[in-house]
This record gives structure tokens, sequence and C-alpha cells, in this order.
């Protein structure tokens, strides 16, 4: 682990940006390839209507979303090498606390973004490009307007700022952030109909979840979790109802 630190902080700048543009394609490769694999495991259970043909701007959109996440890894990269970001080496229970930690503080203030994205004003400046296409399949994820995205990352950036996570717990959390957002947008529900009886992970998000946030905008603003929607009364009252069933069918 040290040797791979030094050998991250030695990097020159152009190879780091390089190294992290490949990391962010191979990301979005797995992610897509992953979340294409269990919508067509899952095919019986549709949470959403077929999606409209592949258009060119939902690949120049994504392109677009993975640039700037690259962009953004590089960002976090100089503030770690500025000493502005730390991170701590430990390896036990501190780990899970940090995924805990990380996972709630960011998916409350995502849903706090989220919520803002949806004002009248801000939603054709943030947000309206990603609704555009409602009936999600995996590459959705990435079909993102630059400031949306420039305004999740900066979000990340301000949190490892302010809070020294460990390594591991800050890597499984975007690894986690990359699974719960695939999960979100295809379009299937591979998770069987008891999961919104089971104790703790009822309060999970789902693919359901997502997909009737998409269907109305209304509801379902939580990205993790179902926690701030409940909180906030911002669950749709069909989610139970609808759990793996598209809206409107039987
Ligand atoms: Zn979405
Ligand atoms: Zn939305």
């Amino acid at each position: 682990m040290d040797g791979l630190i030094e050998t991250l902080r030695g990097l020159s700048l152009p190879v780091a940006a390089i190294l992290f543009l490949a990391e962010n394609i191979v990301i979005a490769i797995l992610a897509v390839g992953f979340g294409n694999l269990l919508a067509r495991m899952y095919a019986g259970r549709p949470v959403t209507h077929p999606p409209e043909k592949l258009s060119r701007a939902e690949i120049l959109y994504s392109a677009s979303t993975i640039i700037l996440n690259s962009a953004i890894t590089f960002i976090g990269f100089l503030l770690w090498r500025a000493g502005i970001v730390h991170f701590r080496e430990d390896v036990g229970i501190g780990v899970l606390l940090d995924i805990l930690l990380i996972t709630i503080v960011m998916d409350f203030a995502m849903y706090v973004l989220h919520r803002a994205a949806h004002i009248r004003f801000l939603f054709p400046l943030l947000h309206r490009t990603h609704h555009h296409y409602d009936r999600p399949r995996p590459l959705t994820l990435f079909v993102l307007n630059p400031f949306e995205t420039l305004s999740f990352g900066s979000l990340w950036l301000i949190v490892i700022s302010l809070y020294s996570a460990s390594w591991l717990g800050m890597s499984i959390y975007l690894g986690l952030n990359v699974l719960f957002g695939m999960i979100g947008h295809i379009g299937v529900e591979p998770f069987p109909d008891s999961w919104k009886r089971i104790p703790v992970l009822r309060y999970i998000s789902t693919s359901t979840f997502h997909a009737q946030h998409h269907h109305d905008r209304e509801w379902n603003y939580g990205f993790y979790t179902l926690i701030w929607d409940r909180i906030f009364g911002t669950l749709s009252p069909r989610y139970d109802e609808d759990f793996g069933r598209t809206p409107g069918e039987k």
C-alpha cells in the first residue's frame, strides 16, 4: 500500500491525467457492461418502459461526464499533493465507519442537491438533460449535463477536504457509488419482492426506487438510501405497491 501511494505521489501531471482518464473509462465500461448483463438477467421484472433507440446525444453526454469525472479525480489528486486533502492508511474497523459515514453524509448532501436541482429555475441548468431520458438504460447513469457532473464532483471534493477518510474506505465508497448509480438505471428490478420487508435492507435504494423518480419527478430524490425521502415525506406512496413493476402496468 505504501509503495502504491508513493508511486501515485511521484506521478508527473500528464501521466496522472492519462491514468485517471483511463480509470474513469474502465469504470464506465464495467458499470454499463454489468448493468446490461443485469438488465438481460432480470428482463422479466421491468420497472420502466423500454428505452428509445440510443441517440448520439446520449453518447456525447456520457463522454463529457467521463472526461469531467476524470478532471474531478485529477483535482482531488492535486488537492491531496498540496496537503489540502488527507487520507489515512488504516485498514481496521475505521474503514467500515468511513464507508458508513461517507455514504450517509453524501446521501444527505446529494438528496439536498437533487431536490435543489428540481427547483424550477435550476432544473434546466442542472438536471433537465438527465430527465430527458426518463426510460433509463445503464448508460443513462452517465447522461448528465456538465454542470450537474461538476456540482456532484465539487460536493465530493468538499467532503474529502473536510474529512480525512482511509484510502480503503474511500475506494469502497466510490465503488458503491457506481454500483448504486448503475442499479438505479438498469430498468429492471434484481431484488426480490421480499426486499421491501427485510429490516435495514428495506432502507437501501433499489432499481424500482430510482425508476419511479424518472417516471414521476415528485418522488424519490435519494441515491443510496430511502432514509431522507422517508424523513422528508418524498418517498413515492406507490413504492411498496409498485415494487418490481413498471408504473401503470399490472
Ligand atoms: Zn437517473
Ligand atoms: Zn431528478
